[in-house]
């Protein structure tokens, strides 16, 4: 069975991609980062989605030689500026606590009006593959979420900054929408169902 190797290190994440790309897929085999032997991750210092997607791709395939996928994602908030975009997931600092990360949130949105609370969640795929003579194919694909943050945190499912995010047109975050609810509208399934054609063709070889 052909594999693909998706390079995360967050288990919520590489779950929600496992299960998007599953039925999109139907015939590969998934690998994460514990079906392969350790290597060096890189460290994240891209002031882009795309370039930190990229650098963790790339760095899947020379570590595996396998085809490898990896998201970059995070969440935009107009009244700060677009923070903290590539830093959502260390934001509130050393360990990485979304419990921490949501509490800064709320901090620093606390004086910020309902109409201002405007936010989006973007995510950027990269696909890198090995081409022979050593060299590597790279595509990367966009997907985005719009809606605006919440008072206090609602729901117990999703990761992140689920549980203070409402989707545009839905009345409960993204945290208490059911796994295929958020699935068919998150940045995440967006940007993984347009790149899943592009990984079916590589892994078949045409
Ligand atoms: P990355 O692993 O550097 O791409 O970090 C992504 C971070 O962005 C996560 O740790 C979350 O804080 C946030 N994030 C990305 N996607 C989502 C999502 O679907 N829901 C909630 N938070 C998300």
């Amino acid at each position: 069975m052909p594999e693909v190797f998706l390079a995360s290190r967050n288990a919520k994440k590489l779950e929600e991609m496992q299960r998007i790309l599953a039925p999109l897929i139907p015939d590969i085999r998934v690998l994460g980062l514990d079906d392969v032997p350790a290597y060096d991750e890189p460290v994240e210092d891209q002031p882009t989605f795309e370039g930190n997607a990229l650098l963790k791709a790339r760095a899947g395939v020379e570590a595996t030689g396998l085809p490898s996928l990896a998201d970059d994602s995070g969440l935009c908030v107009d009244a700060l500026n677009g923070m903290p975009g590539v830093l959502s997931a260390r934001w509130s600092g050393p360990p990485k606590s979304d419990a921490r990360n949501n509490e800064l949130l709320l901090a620093q949105l606390e004086d910020v009006p309902d109409a201002r609370r405007t936010a989006f969640f973007t995510c950027a795929v990269a696909l890198c593959h090995p081409v022979g003579d050593g060299k590597v194919d790279q595509h990367v694909v966009h997907g985005r979420m719009d809606g605006h943050i919440l008072r206090e945190v609602r729901g117990t499912g999703g990761f992140g900054y689920d549980v203070l995010f409402t989707a545009d047109g839905y009345d409960v975050t993204t945290a208490e929408l059911s796994r295929e609810e958020k699935d068919a509208i998150s940045h995440r399934g967006k940007a993984l169902r347009e790149i899943a054609p592009l990984v079916s063709r590589v892994l078949s070889g045409r």
